[in-house]
């Protein structure tokens, strides 16, 4: 073909980018093994396994298969440089970390190809997006190291990390998961995906060129049933860092109950894409194409639902089928590709399999005219319309370029759309509205909201799920805290058992009423409480009532014994009440002061309740009913001031991290100071505008359902706060299994607590509990603060670009 015919079709000309020196960097290793202590070791089993190119099939080079017993060796050369990498000064880490961000950018060209050679994505991409994202992530969390000392006070290290990344952006997984780790003075052992191992064998490489100290980096490759599964459930590993898929997350859920290991989960999505009239059609369409065909659609957040106004959508649907026609798929490693290769013919394959069952449930399949590459794994970008929201391509995340279209209304049936999916990753406004946009904004449930924009990350900008995609936050200071725990915890109070007497304190102090009653012996008047569920105080379901004995062994009271069917009442009406999140944080302060001038009023009375079912004296009980007023008073003045942060990432706009309340929240509440206890959980929980479900301590009930009246004239909406009494395990396992619970504290027993991480994976709610140790409630540092804030929130970045 010469110039002038050229000019005729405007053909692209191939514009390959070299392979060689890769090519050459993988003849020169054959094999790799594993990275252990900054050493090339064999895996115990002496078995490799091949890492293939999906463009075209052929092997690239063997990588090592580990075993369990390779992982208990990495495991062990992690804790041990955990010893002085956690005691390394901020500064020294920082310049390590600066290191190895200097390295990835010397780096960048060879890893682009290599990353590109391995997982099948354009060049285009990896040498725009995921490398210079990677080395970004590495300068970011340099700044935390510097700082953490200044910025993250009364906090440490968790310890040894495991971390386990997909195949999707092998080597961004990657940073984002080792970054903050590190910065914050763990020590790692990472598992990359089976597909996908090679750019985190060249990151081993840097670690080595960086002269980290040998330990603190550790990858293992091999298969999930091996080293994944070892990783997960490692006695000496203090923390799994997770990213794939629900169903693998859910399992990882249930392995770690009750191990006392944090855990942070980045799961599947199914993220809508929303266009409102007014905008931009021609930018919605390159929307689009970032959207779904950005990395052949293998995106957790790939915008991968169209919801379009119903005006407009034939518009739409026409300028984006004229596009796709324009796509090139093909060689990753030609620079003019658009869409590259899938990872592997298995994926290939659940993406047929999911796409030819689209077409059998009766939705319109359409495709461009041209042919894909028949060798390696490809497949064309594909919309699907006429398909209704409850039809299966709708639901499943495919994990391909596959887009699926339907319209809408109103602003309102958007919104419906949108959050009508058990995910929650992300999803994408486009309007030339701004108002429109940022109404709907917080409407939808997703960490990640891109306006007039999609697919944009940023290290300052953390990203992470709602609802089964998963919890954690990873990038921005609050993906900080999934690798510290505060300070005290290294020392702290063992499991024991309950309401004990403080030592030496009240033996003999009276726990009798008042002189009167003392006078003319008259019988109490009977006062069972019920429940208290929707504002009203409600007899329970199964008409039965429990004995409360107090400290002296003596009957004092009653209450309802609560069960399934009060639970799932409670939890309607907290969701009945959910317009508390909408009320302004003043409001809300308000009501919390509200609540502590009626306590204040009755304190005598409450102090007297707290002696008679603890055994402790007056003075000790006043201690505790003044420590609850003080706790009020906290949460009233943070309901205001625990607030969001706007980032500027490197574009011409800025993102808004907002706090956002998680929905209708279960606290099960300690034996420990019952009143103390009780309002330590609750409190937090209602100022960032959650609505509760409460179970009180089943030994010491009392002093939460001498609450109902405080709570009825304290102007607290009905059902915020809904109370139901009984036995406490049974209760949690309700609430934990619960569909329509989003977050679950409990602070009870050490198998209560295990039990209740094991039911919440059901819809991967998330879960706080105290592995049966106790906190000294009345210490502002254990008792109340940030950590029971960022609980109570789920932090939701709203990118907002700005200029013409
Ligand atoms: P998985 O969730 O199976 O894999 C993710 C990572 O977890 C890999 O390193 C994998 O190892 C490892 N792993 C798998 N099973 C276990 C286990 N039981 N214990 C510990 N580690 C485990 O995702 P797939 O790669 O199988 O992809 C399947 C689907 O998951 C995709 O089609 C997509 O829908 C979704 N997905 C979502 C991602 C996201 O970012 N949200 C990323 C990747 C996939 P190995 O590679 O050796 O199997």
């Amino acid at each position: 073909m010469n110039v002038m015919e050229l000019f005729e079709t405007m053909e692209y000309g191939p514009a390959p980018e070299a392979a060689n020196t890769v090519q050459a960097w993988l003849k020169e290793h054959e094999r790799f093994g594993l990275f252990i202590e900054n050493q090339w070791v064999e895996p115990a089993s002496g078995q490799y396994m091949e890492s293939t190119n999906p463009a075209n099939g052929k092997a690239l080079v063997q990588v090592a298969s580990a075993s369990s017993a390779d992982v208990d060796v990495a495991v062990a050369a992690a804790r041990k440089a955990f010893k002085a990498w956690s005691k390394t000064p901020d500064h020294v880490r920082a310049r390590y970390m600066y290191a190895l961000a200097r390295q990835i950018q010397k780096h960048a060209r060879f890893l682009s190809v290599l990353e590109s050679l391995d997982n099948g994505k354009s060049i285009r991409e990896t040498r725009d997006i995921d490398i210079p994202l990677v080395a970004r992530h590495f300068y970011y969390h340099a700044g935390w190291a510097q700082l953490m000392g200044r910025e993250l006070p009364g906090y440490e290290p968790v310890g040894v990390v495991g971390q386990i990344i997909p195949w999707n952006f092998p080597l961004l997984m990657l940073a984002w998961k080792i970054a903050p780790a590190i910065a914050m003075g763990n020590t790692v052992v990472l598992k990359p995906a089976r597909y996908t191992p090679l750019t985190a064998l060249k990151f081993a490489e840097i670690v080595q060129e960086a002269g980290l100290p040998a330990g603190v980096i550790n990858i293992v490759t091999g298969e999930a049933s091996q080293v994944g599964d070892a990783l997960v459930k490692h006695p000496d590993v203090n923390k799994i860092a997770f990213t794939g898929s629900t169903e693998v997350g859910r399992s990882i859920r249930r392995s770690t109950a009750g191990s006392g290991k944090k855990l942070s989960l980045e799961l599947g999505g199914k993220s809508p894409f929303i266009v409102f009239d007014d905008a931009d059609l021609d930018s919605v369409v390159e929307g689009v194409v970032d959207a779904i065909w950005f990395n052949q659609g293998q995106v957790c957040c790939a915008g991968s639902r169209l919801l379009v106004q119903e005006n407009v959508a034939e518009r739409l649907l026409n300028k984006l089928r004229a596009r796709m026609e324009k796509l090139r798929v093909g060689d990753p490693l030609d620079k003019g590709i658009d869409i590259g290769a899938i990872v592997s013919p298995s994926q290939l394959q659940e993406i047929e399999c999911l796409v030819a069952q689209g077409e059998a449930e009766g939705a319109e399949k359409w495709q461009p005219s041209w042919a894909c590459p028949s060798e390696g794994s490809f497949f064309p970008p594909t919309l699907f319309t006429n398909v209704s929201p409850a039809s299966s391509i709708v639901q499943v995340e495919i994990f391909g370029p596959v887009l699926v279209a339907m319209t809408f209304r109103t602003p309102a049936e958007a919104v419906q759309l949108a959050n009508n999916t058990r995910y929650g990753l992300a999803a994408s406004i486009w309007s030339d509205n701004i108002n429109l946009a940022l109404d709907i904004a917080p409407k939808i449930q997703a960490g990640s909201i891109w306006i007039n924009c999609t697919n944009v990350f940023d290290a300052s900008s953390g990203f992470g799920g709602y609802r089964e995609s998963g919890y954690g936050r990873e990038g921005g200071k609050e993906g900080l805290y999934e690798y510290v725990h505060p300070s005290w915890e290294t020392s702290q109070i063992p499991e024991k058992s309950q309401r004990t007497r403080p030592q030496g304190v009240g033996e003999n102090e009276e726990v009798a009423n008042t002189s009167e009653e003392a006078e003319f012996a008259l019988p109490a008047i009977d006062r069972t409480p019920k429940l208290f569920i929707g504002g009203k105080q409600v007899r329970p379901d199964s008409g039965y009532s429990l004995g409360v004995k107090g400290a002296d062994g003596k009957p004092l009271g009653e209450v309802g014994e609560g069960n399934r069917k009060d639970v799932r009442n409670a939890v309607e009406a907290a969701h009945a009440a959910s317009k508390w999140a909408s009320a302004t944080p003043h409001n809300r302060a308000q009501i919390l002061y509200y609540i502590a001038e009626n306590l204040a009023v009755r304190e005598g009375e409450f102090a007297r309740r707290i002696m008679q079912q603890t055994g402790r004296g007056r003075k000790e009980a006043l201690q505790e009913v003044h420590a609850t007023l003080s706790r009020l008073f906290s949460y009233a003045a943070w309901t205001d001031k625990f607030e969001g942060v706007i980032h500027r990432p490197p574009m011409r706009g800025v993102t808004l991290a907002m706090h956002e309340p998680i929905g209708v929240m279960g606290v099960v509440a300690p034996d420990e100071y019952p009143l103390l206890g009780f309002i330590s959980l609750v409190a937090p929980t209602i100022a960032m505008g959650n609505t509760v479900v409460a179970i009180p301590s089943p030994t010491a009930p009392l002093s939460a359902t001498d609450c109902y009246q405080i709570f009825e004239t304290s102007d607290l909406p009905a059902g915020v706060v809904n109370i139901v009494t009984g036995e406490r395990e049974g209760l949690a396992k309700v609430l934990a299994e619960h569909e329509d619970v989003d977050a679950l504290w409990y602070f009870g027993s050490a198998r209560g607590a295990k039990m209740v991480e094991e039911s919440s994976a059901s819809n991967m709610k998330r879960t706080w509990v105290n592995y049966g140790r106790q906190r000294d409630w009345l210490d502002p540092i254990q008792g109340e603060g940030e950590e029971f804030l960022r609980a109570s929130v789920q932090v939701k970045n709203i990118w907002v670009p700005y200029g013409e």
